[in-house]
């Protein structure tokens, strides 16, 4: 079924986190410095590792296991909840299998390359099946071709894509797709953003404005904002996100190629230094490698 083929695809994915921090216990908990080290190779970062490893520190008796999923459970909560529920000494009974996005439009932004236009693709399939009329907007027309590939997805979909001119205004072609939502009363609108970084000021300047002409032209709107990070850069991205992210306030984030990566771990940073939800994972080019993301699923397919 659809959640044995995540832990599956997740396994394939994680397999160095699973693979080193199950190693770690196979052979017992004899040594910190071992799990340490597991930690860290799978890119969890130094101050994650450092509260995991407290409050494994904490379990006296336990079950080691549980404790280090515990604690890894709890590192993939945002920040607030994290530091109340490590006060509380319990990790969360939260199941978000489903993500509801606020409102109908969502602006998705990332650097060129990360996969925004396919998980665009994939968002509007995912939506799609949960029953909701779903449009895109090219938005990206400093991309040559990106507005192509969209138009190739939403043919095959079936979802009718707001197209704009190669070159032509973003901003311009975000506001024919937030003003044709509206009329058409359709319930979801993903709107794909320029990501191109040799111009980083241009870029956040841009997207400041796509926010503003969206807003314009259906008010309230946009309602979400998604960062698709892509987990091979690792440590790169986030930096990027970060800029993003003082930009145009982010409200979730999607970590694709997770597939191509074993450094699963990477999304523990993500949560903590960005402070946003992890709302998908990506794990794989075709139209349903799209998984919601629920951060007891996740840990668990580590050490499935
Ligand atoms: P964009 O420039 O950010 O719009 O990126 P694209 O959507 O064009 O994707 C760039 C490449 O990454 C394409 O070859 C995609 O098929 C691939 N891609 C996107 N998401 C994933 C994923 O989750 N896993 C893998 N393996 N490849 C992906």
């Amino acid at each position: 079924d659809g959640l044995s083929k995540t832990r599956r695809q997740i396994n394939d994915t994680s397999g160095a986190l699973g693979q080193d921090v199950r190693e770690v216990f196979t052979k017992r908990l004899d040594s910190i410095e071992d799990l340490e080290y597991a930690l860290i190779s799978a890119d969890v970062g130094r101050a994650a590792t450092d509260e995991i490893i407290e409050d494994m520190r904490k379990t006296e008796g336990g079950n080691l296991q549980d404790a280090l999923m515990r604690a890894l459970t709890l590192q993939l909560e945002p920040n607030a909840r994290r530091a109340e529920f490590r006060k509380l000494g319990f990790a969360p009974d939260v199941n978000r299998s489903k993500v509801e996005p606020r409102g109908h439009v969502v602006m998705v932004i990332g650097v060129n390359g990360v996969g925004k236009t396919t998980t665009i693709a994939k968002l509007g399939q995912y939506y799609m099946r949960q029953g909701k009329s779903v449009m895109f907007a090219a938005g990206d027309t400093f991309r040559a071709a990106a507005g192509t590939q969209l138009g190739v997805w939403g043919d095959r979909l079936g979802i009718p894509v707001i197209q704009g001119s190669d070159g032509g205004d973003p901003a311009a072609v975000a506001f024919d797709g937030a003003s044709a939502r509206k009329a058409r009363g359709t319930d979801l609108l993903f709107i794909d953003t320029a990501g191109r970084l040799h111009n980083k000021h241009n870029l956040m300047e841009e997207l400041k404005k796509v926010c503003r002409v969206v807003e314009k032209a259906d008010p309230g709107e946009p309602a979400e904002t998604w960062l698709v990070l892509d987990a091979v850069t690792g440590q790169n991205g986030l930096q990027q996100a970060k800029k993003f992210h003082e930009a145009t306030p982010l409200t979730g984030v999607i970590v694709t190629k997770l597939d191509g990566t074993a450094k699963g771990g990477i999304l523990v940073p993500i949560v903590r230094e960005l402070g946003v939800p992890i709302k998908f994972i990506g794990v794989g080019e075709r139209a349903d490698d799209l998984q919601p993301f629920d951060s007891q699923d996740f840990v668990r397919a580590l050490f499935d």
